[in-house]
């Protein structure tokens, strides 16, 4: 087990939803339309061609109001890139549920 904290960790998955729906903050460029990068912490901008970590991470930098964010349509269901499967939230538990086919 290393323990560094600037080594790039590749994900093993990313949300289904883009960043900007979590009002991650947009690239210096000015634009919001970025994916979620290969690495965790970090985003896509396909402007620059450029991983970088976000100035602020949206609703990721405070507590998250799941039933309010649900609300607003909201999901946190992620996409698992081993498997390429959807897991879905399950915003009572706020576990992942494998989904199976
Ligand atoms: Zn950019």
């Amino acid at each position: 087990m290393s323990n560094q904290e600037s080594a790039l960790v590749k994900r093993r998955w990313c949300y289904v939803l883009k960043p900007r729906a979590f009002e991650i903050s947009p690239c210096d460029c000015g634009n919001h339309d970025l994916d979620w990068s290969e690495y965790e912490k970090h985003v896509w901008c396909a402007k620059c061609n450029k991983d970088f970590i976000p100035k602020h991470g949206g609703i990721f930098d405070g507590p998250i109001p799941v039933g309010a964010t649900a609300l607003l349509g909201l999901s946190f269901d992620r996409i698992n890139l081993e498997t390429q499967k959807i897991e879905k939230f399950n915003t009572d538990k706020l576990t992942y549920e494998k989904t199976h086919g």
